[in-house]
C-alpha cells in the first residue's frame, strides 16, 4: 500500500449541506467523535473525508477548509502526517482486528504535532465481527481531540453498536443539476455526459474512474447476453461464461442491478419514460414481459446477494456464482413469465 494513493481530500459541489452541517459543528467544538458517512459508492464520500480530515488537522484553515500551505498540511499531502491514520484492508478483503489495536494504541498516545488526530476507516463494513468491536472500545473512550470517520457504501452491514455510538451523515446521490456541469469540467469524453452519468448509476466519480470505452463495450455485452438469456436463445451457463470477467467481478452485477432496477421502475410506472439510456429499452420491455415486480425484487435481491458473497471473506468461485444467477434469472422468468 502506498501512502500516497489516498483520495483527493476536497469538498465536492453536491456536498454542500453535509458540509454546513460539520462546519457548524466544528466552530461550536461539538464535533462528535465519531462519524459515520455513508452513501453510494462514487460520490466523493472519501474526498470528503479526506477534506474535513485536512481541515481538522490545518493549523489556518480558511472557511472551512485546509489551507494546504502549513506544515501539517504539507504532511498531509506527503502521507505521512503523524496525526491522520487511513485504515483500509490491506492484505485480506477485510479490516482485520490487528489493524484496529494499532489504531487504538495510535488512538491512546498523545498529538505528536498538538493539535487533533484523526482517523479514516473505509470501507467500514469491511471490518469483522473482531474488528468492529475493538473499534467500539475507542469509539466509547474517545481521547480528546481525536476524531474517528468511518465511511461505507453499506452502513446496513456494520454492527448496531457501531452505527448506535457514531455519528451518521448521509450522502446522496447527486443531483444532475450538480452533477453534470461539474463532469463537465473535470471529465473529457466524446460522448454525452449525462449518459455517462446514467450508466454510472448517478455516480460522478465512477464515471470519471471507470467509465471508459471498454467499460461501455462490456455494458453492451452484459445487455446483449441478457436479452439473449432472457429471449431462450443463450442457456444460463453459456450466459455466464461469456460475462465472467475476472478483472472486473462486480461490474457484471451492477449493470444488471441497473437494468432490473429500470425494469421495476418501468413495471410500476408502466412506462419507459424515464429511462435515459434508450439503448436498453428493448431489453427492459423483454424483462418487464418476462418478470412481475415480485420477481424483479427477487432478482434485485439475489444480486446484491453475490456482491455480498464476493466483498466477503468465504472466497466463492466466481464464476458458479454468476452461472447460479443466470439460472435463477431464468427460473424466476419461467415460473413467473
Ligand atoms: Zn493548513
Amino acid at each position: 500500500m502506498s501512502d500516497l494513493d489516498f483520495p483527493q481530500a476536497r469538498f465536492l459541489p453536491w456536498q454542500q449541506l453535509q458540509r454546513q452541517r460539520l462546519q457548524q459543528q466544528i466552530a461550536a467544538s461539538r464535533l462528535p467523535h465519531a462519524l459515520l458517512f455513508a452513501g453510494i459508492a462514487d460520490i466523493g464520500k472519501k474526498n470528503f473525508a479526506f477534506a474535513l480530515g485536512a481541515q481538522l488537522l490545518c493549523v489556518n484553515p480558511d472557511e472551512g477548509q485546509a489551507c494546504e500551505q502549513c506544515a501539517p498540511c504539507n504532511l498531509v499531502k506527503a502521507g505521512t502526517h503523524p496525526d491522520l491514520r487511513v485504515v483500509r484492508p490491506e492484505e485480506s478483503k477485510l479490516i482485520v482486528i490487528d489493524q484496529i489495536r494499532s489504531l487504538s494504541d495510535w488512538a491512546a498516545q498523545t498529538s505528536q504535532q498538538g493539535g487533533s488526530k484523526v482517523a479514516i476507516l473505509y470501507p467500514a463494513e469491511r471490518m469483522n465481527v473482531n474488528s468492529a468491536n475493538a473499534l467500539l472500545k475507542s469509539l466509547e473512550e474517545p481521547a480528546p481531540g481525536t476524531f474517528f470517520i468511518l465511511v461505507t457504501d453499506q452502513p446496513g452491514r456494520l454492527l448496531p453498536t457501531i452505527r448506535s455510538r457514531s455519528q451518521r451523515i448521509d450522502f446522496p446521490v447527486p443531483g444532475e443539476e450538480e452533477a453534470i456541469p461539474w463532469l463537465q469540467s473535470n471529465y473529457e469524453s466524446s460522448v454525452d455526459v449525462s449518459m455517462l452519468l446514467a450508466v454510472a448509476a448517478g455516480a460522478p466519480l465512477k464515471v470519471v474512474n471507470q467509465v471508459d470505452d471498454d467499460y461501455l463495450l462490456r455494458r453492451e455485452k452484459v445487455i446483449k447476453e441478457t436479452r439473449d438469456l432472457i429471449e431462450g436463445s443463450i442457456t444460463a451457463v453459456a450466459c455466464a461464461s461469456s460475462l465472467f470477467n475476472k478483472k472486473f467481478p462486480f461490474e457484471v452485477y451492477d449493470s444488471l442491478y441497473q437494468l432490473f432496477s429500470d425494469a421495476l421502475k418501468s413495471n410500476l410506472s408502466h412506462s419507459n419514460k424515464m429511462l435515459k439510456n434508450k439503448e436498453i429499452v428493448p431489453l427492459i420491455d423483454s424483462i418487464s414481459r418476462c418478470y412481475d415486480a415480485t420477481a424483479i425484487l427477487l432478482v434485485l435481491e439475489s444480486i446484491n446477494a453475490c456482491r455480498a458473497a464476493i466483498s466477503g471473506s468465504s472466497n466463492p468461485n466466481q464464476q458458479l456464482l454468476l452461472e447460479s444467477l443466470m439460472i435463477k434469472l431464468t427460473d424466476v422468468t419461467q415460473t413467473n413469465g
